[in-house]
């Protein structure tokens, strides 16, 4: 079902409105890591709206690799991501992490995001597959495109269409950076598939200088979009501070954005 030798055609997902897939203006998805407050997160919806992004992010439920650092503030996370989202007007993406919670998210969230660590909890894509919600897929850190791909087939074999890969990064003996971006992968994808692909720089570099210029790469290499992280106060971050784009870099960022596909 993901392949386009049985579907040629493009695939388009909508998001609130917002179109992402081949053909369409490419997309900013941006907002912290995790949400950490009211204030917070509407101070950062406000402000990446204004500098031109189309969707916010933030996560309430947060796969933390170890299990005594901040875990996301859950319920009351979705509850203010509401409240970002009608202030500022833009459609919600945030994580879920098991089956059980795909109700309560899917009540908040325009877009479901299923993280790196998840891309191969089937019972998760599965009932993913039976909401009428598009998703976001995160490729996992150590898939490769057949596995990445299967996991899409997952959502789309239960009858949603509406799936948006993302690539993430993966391990490799390259410590330098977090993760390492594989961008290849973008002009593969579209290849392969009829799905659209976008790509987040933050988690893949987990560096803040490194994330600009690889969410122009990215786009310059077809991605549909780009996942940035952006908080008001990196330093104070509860989570991914190092990789988080302050307000400056987030609207320089969009400067470049806006110069750059306004030649594609
Ligand atoms: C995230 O987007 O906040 C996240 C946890 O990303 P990943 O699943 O790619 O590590
Ligand atoms: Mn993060």
């Amino acid at each position: 079902l993901v392949s386009r030798d049985f579907h040629p055609a493009n695939t388009i997902v909508d998001v609130r409105g917002v179109r992402v897939g081949q053909g369409c203006r490419p997309v900013v998805v941006a907002g912290p890591c995790a949400v950490e407050s009211e204030e917070q997160i509407v101070k950062t919806a406000l402000f990446v709206k204004q500098a031109g992004a189309d969707m916010l992010r933030g996560g309430a439920f947060k796969p933390r690799t170890g299990p005594h650092t901040f875990q996301g503030l859950r319920e009351e996370g979705l509850k203010l991501l509401a409240v970002a989202g009608r202030e500022s007007g833009l459609p919600i993406v945030t994580e879920v992490m098991s089956p059980d919670s795909v109700g309560l998210v899917s009540e908040y969230a325009d877009l479901l995001q299923v993280g790196a660590r998840n891309m191969q909890n089937f019972d998760l894509l599965r009932e993913l597959g039976r909401i009428r919600k598009p998703v976001l897929l995160k490729r996992g850190m150590s898939a490769t495109v057949e596995e990445f791909l299967a996991a899409a087939e997952y959502i789309l074999a239960e009858g949603n269409d509406q799936v948006i890969l993302c690539e993430r990064g993966i391990r490799t003996y390259e410590t330098a950076t977090r993760n390492t971006l594989d961008l290849a992968i973008v002009p593969l994808i579209k290849e392969m598939s009829h799905l659209p692909i976008m790509v987040d720089p933050s988690h893949a570099t987990g560096k803040r200088s490194l994330v600009p210029p690889m969410a122009l790469a990215a786009l310059m290499g077809g991605a549909q979009g780009v996942l940035v992280e952006v908080h008001p106060e990196p330093e104070k971050a509860l989570s991914d501070g190092p990789q988080s784009l302050t307000f400056p870099g987030f609207g320089n960022l969009m400067e470049e954005v806006r110069r750059l596909t306004g030649f594609l």
